[in-house]
């Protein structure tokens, strides 16, 4: 049964409702499936700061392309959405690709096309250091899986880029986040199948309620106390 205003399961759900899923499956079924966002201070930052990145284009990057906002998907997983910076680099054989200064306009893409060439997904963050917490990770590494899907090659990992640090952190795609991704996808479509509203986060997850956009919405505090009654 759906709750009034609530939507359909989707035919392919975008990837980055499952940053939100991993945060909080009351905030994934509010922004999802409700349509509800508000904006704080940490959504409006987030939001200037990946202005550069959603400009899109490609760009040569010594030795590869770096490719801003590529649309990504898999049939297999019902995923969809785009990823801010897809990297096509020379293989580096088992250690994580190194960083790269993006130096000048590409007019063709060949290196995309090198059957030795290491495809690295790369996902920007207002303050995620060390690769980010695990809602990050399961999205970059769904961006990964697509990645996988769509051209075939073995995806070993991504970075996350964080704009408080100005540094990236390399995210290995293990098989348990492998794992993890997948049960993620597979809660958001039970969670939207269900149609009903998530429980606030247990009070031992509050912190993550004092940076949420959607708290004054959400009123965390006063339903676990009627909860309790
Ligand atoms: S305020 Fe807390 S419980 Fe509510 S949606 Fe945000 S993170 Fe989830």
């Amino acid at each position: 049964m759906f709750q009034a205003g609530a939507r359909e399961a989707p035919e392919l759900l975008p990837i980055s409702m499952l940053n939100a899923l991993v945060y909080c499956p009351r905030r994934f079924f509010y922004e999802y499936a409700q349509g509800e966002m508000l904006v704080n201070e940490h959504v409006l930052a987030g939001k200037v700061q990946h202005e550069r990145v959603d400009a899109g284009g490609l760009r040569a990057a010594a030795p590869g392309l770096a490719l801003r906002r590529v649309y990504l998907f898999s049939q297999r997983l019902r995923l969809a959405g785009l990823a801010d910076m897809v990297e096509v680099t020379a293989a580096s054989g088992d250690a994580p690709p190194e960083p790269r200064q993006v130096t000048r306009q590409a007019d063709d893409d060949e290196a995309a096309l090198d059957p030795q060439a290491e495809i690295v997904p790369v996902e920007y963050k207002k303050g995620s250091a060390q690769g980010g917490r695990l809602n990050d990770q399961v999205q970059l590494c769904a961006q990964g899986l697509c990645l996988e899907e769509q051209t075939g090659r073995v995806v070993a990992g991504g970075y996350v880029f964080s704009f408080r640090t100005m540094h990236r952190a390399w995210v290995p795609f293990t098989p348990d986040l492998r794992r993890q991704t997948e049960e993620a996808v597979a809660r958001a479509f039970a969670l939207l199948q269900r149609g009903v509203l998530p429980p606030p986060l247990p009070a031992s997850e509050a912190k993550k309620c004092r940076d949420c956009s959607l708290e004054p919405l959400c009123l965390p505090d006063e339903v676990r106390a009627l909860q309790r009654n």
